[in-house]
């Protein structure tokens, strides 16, 4: 059992007998994969039975570059081949490099410092444990909001259906409903606070941007409190949004910054970024760790992604390609709205038919997916061209027609 293509038995495809074997071999956590995915080259990837698709969901605003991208491969083989790991015993240039460049994009104050992980959920678990380092116990997360899937993740993550399975979770969260003015000043003003947790726009939730108002809210409580201000920018975070980090576009700056997804071009990396004095030290010597936490080959991956977003004016090209979708998909007859920031977008319809939406768009030869019963979520590579963008624009207003959005019935 080695190659998926030595498997040809008759009646079945490739892709068909590959998903036989994984069903057999793989953890039923995600369900029935759609495909078996085999290649890919810039927003394009192919299956196991050779069809293509024009990758609109970048591995859940992972592939920040696509896929493949020649800096990125180079910057890896090169690291592969010339010091993959070492323990965190030790430092290296491109784990010092890109701490500095994280600083640097952020323009984090004297005093700030970063923490390595592997992933979103392990920079939640790094801002609950600097959370803890405060002295103070209670932490105000958002109803809907998603952090993770480990214990502290969940334990932030406001969505009942994936939490309460796995109750007791860490004590001391309380949710408030998104963008509830009175709602947050209650809370915070219950004493005790140690941090407010929130995503700049909420993801998982069907992409909903927090309001600019609520947002510098949170920074004036959080500030009146002494509790923390964090960000989970892990989806939001390098470049998605058309800034590099989406709290830039409101000139809010969080005490700490979580970061994942995007940030190593598909190489599993995270970070917590501390700002300032106070947050940068919460966390000292012996309180954290991780084994792989920023080694050498996951941060020369990050490092390939940024310098590549930087000297390529991809930022530009988030904006105006994010605008070109914005006004072209809104302008589909039952398309109710379009938000997000950059090329992180939920297109909102009129009714919940998102999941015969995303399901007839893989058969078409496009990947996006459903968050909600009404929301297709686009977060493309950051290179999609205006050409790519054309493409789905053009055949969503044809499937529209044909099985208008506007009528559950159709579905
Ligand atoms: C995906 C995501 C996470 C979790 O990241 P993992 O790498 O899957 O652990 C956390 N927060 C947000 C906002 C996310 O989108």
């Amino acid at each position: 059992m080695s190659e998926l293509s030595t498997h040809g038995e008759a009646g079945l495809s490739r892709g068909a007998v590959a998903l036989q074997r994984y069903e057999h071999s793989v953890m039923g956590t995600f369900g029935t994969p759609l495909r078996v995915l085999t290649h890919g080259a810039g927003s394009y990837v192919w299956d196991a039975d050779g069809n293509r698709y024009l990758d609109l969901l970048g591995g859940i605003a992972v592939n920040a570059l696509g896929h493949a991208h020649p800096a990125w491969v180079d910057a890896v083989s090169k690291q592969a081949a010339t010091l993959a790991h070492v323990s965190n015993f030790f430092a290296t240039p491109t784990q010092i490099e890109l701490a500095e460049k994280l600083l640097d994009l952020a323009c984090a104050p004297a005093g700030s410092r970063v923490f390595f992980t592997n992933s979103g959920a392990e920079a939640a678990e790094a801002a609950f444990k600097m959370a803890r380092k405060t002295g103070k116990r209670r932490i105000i997360a958002l109803e809907n909001s998603f952090h993770g899937r480990t214990m502290g993740a969940l334990a932030l993550t406001g969505k009942p259906t994936i939490r309460e399975p796995f109750a007791p979770l860490p004590a001391g969260v309380e949710f408030v409903p998104r963008d509830d003015i009175d709602a947050l000043v209650a809370a915070a003003t219950a004493g005790d606070l140690a941090a407010i947790v929130l995503e700049p726009i909420q993801g998982e939730a069907g992409v909903r941007p927090l309001s600019h108002a609520y947002l510098e809210l949170a920074r004036e409580l959080a500030t009146r409190h002494q509790a923390l201000l964090v960000f989970d920018e892990v989806q939001t975070g390098v470049g998605r949004t058309g800034a590099w980090f989406a709290h830039q576009l409101h000139g809010v700056q969080p005490d700490a910054m979580m970061l994942a997804k995007g940030l190593g071009g598909g190489f599993p990396i995270g970070a917590l970024v501390a700002f300032g004095e106070r947050a940068g030290s919460l966390l000292g010597k012996g309180e954290h760790g991780s084994t792989f936490g920023g080694n050498p080959l996951a941060t020369a991956a990050a490092l390939a992604t940024i310098t590549t977003i930087e000297n390529a004016g991809i930022l530009d090209n988030v904006k105006s390609v994010g605008e070109q979708l914005r006004a072209g998909l809104g302008a589909i007859p039952g398309v109710a709205e379009v938000r997000g920031e950059g090329l992180l977008l939920g297109v909102g319809l009129a009714t919940p038919v998102s999941a015969r939406v995303a399901a007839a768009a893989i058969d078409a030869g496009f990947i996006v997916n459903a968050p909600g019963p009404d929301t297709i979520r686009l977060a493309p590579a950051l290179t999609l061209t205006s050409d790519e963008a054309q493409t789905f624009i053009a055949w969503l207003a044809t499937y529209a027609a044909a099985q208008p959005f506007d009528s559950v019935a159709a579905s």
